[in-house]
């Protein structure tokens, strides 16, 4: 599933390739035909991702809400200012993860014809955007995007005047372990299984602590780790949790294998103790962590 930088990712492109522009939006796959009719033919003016959510505002006032879910993603194509504006270098593609440039610049010629089950596609005059797989697509009033807003916990992406002391309260109030307290989207919003577990691991933290028993020390320890890993991850649009001095062959890039310190390397030794890092269920995920450096 896409973690919060992946979402934040795509409304930094949104906005860029999209952002002030009257879009035709249509359901080629035909499961949001009534949705498209309210947004089509109007300007979205606004990208917004608060955790996992993510929302284009258009001008009359409703907005396209869509959560990408485990299969969810976008892809994108246009023209060369379509996909020279975006900060982000245009990915042809982001879902759990991002590939490609897009480069259909200079020969564009419109949007191809829909493949598979498009969910929504957006059109301007530059370049399009098809959504397939989400788990959530809908065309919702601004009294309904406040309301699944007000059910998310703080964002770290954000990271607003007060957000740190909030996560620190939320966390705090329950008994529930900290390594599924971490992935509650009311406690902390945009959190996947990746940063879960290798924020926990970097903070030395005992997956199985209760939230109680972790001190405000801690629990701000965990908000500070989390805004820098993730903040990482948008500016890369990967997830590399580990320093350039771990990556093999003096890469510039971290190699896939080098990215991580526990995330899917149950068995191997741990790269800060030489413990073999494990690898467990907890609420239905599973959950890596290095047994002797987080007790
Ligand atoms: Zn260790």
């Amino acid at each position: 599933m896409p973690e919060g930088h992946s979402v934040h990712r795509l409304a930094r492109q949104f906005q860029d390739v999209f952002g002030g522009q009257r879009l035709e939006v249509s359901s080629p796959q035909g499961r949001f035909v009534a949705g498209a009719k309210l947004l089509t033919g109007h300007t979205m003016v606004e990208a917004l991702a608060h955790g996992k959510q993510f929302f284009l505002r258009f001008e009359h006032g409703l907005f396209l809400h869509v959560h990408l879910g485990l299969y969810g993603a976008w892809s994108f194509g246009g023209d060369s200012t379509f996909t020279g504006a975006s900060s982000i270098g245009a990915p042809r593609r982001i879902g759990e993860r991002e590939s490609g440039q897009a480069s259909d610049g200079g020969d564009y010629a419109g949007p191809p014809a829909p493949v598979g089950a498009v969910r929504v596609r957006l059109v301007s005059d530059h370049g399009w955007a098809d959504l397939r797989g989400a788990t959530t697509c809908a065309a919702i009033t601004a009294a309904e995007a406040e309301a699944v807003l007000d059910r998310l916990g703080p964002d770290p992406l954000h990271n607003r005047p007060g957000d740190r002391e909030e996560f620190i309260a939320r966390l705090r109030r329950r008994k529930t372990a900290v390594a599924l307290l971490l992935m509650d989207q009311s406690v902390l919003a945009g959190v996947g299984n990746i940063y879960r577990a290798e924020v926990l691991f970097r903070q030395a933290v005992d997956p199985w602590t209760p939230g109680t028993a972790v001190d405000v020390e801690t629990a701000g320890r965990l908000w500070d780790d989390t805004v820098s890993t993730m903040s990482d991850g948008v500016r890369d649009g990967r997830i590399v949790t580990t320093p350039p001095s771990l990556w093999t062959g003096g890469a510039a890039l971290a190699p896939d294998a080098d990215a991580h310190f526990v995330y899917k390397r149950e068995g191997m030794p741990c790269r800060a103790c030489g413990t073999l890092v494990g690898v467990t269920e907890i609420g239905a995920r599973k959950l890596y962590w290095c047994p002797g450096c987080q007790i």
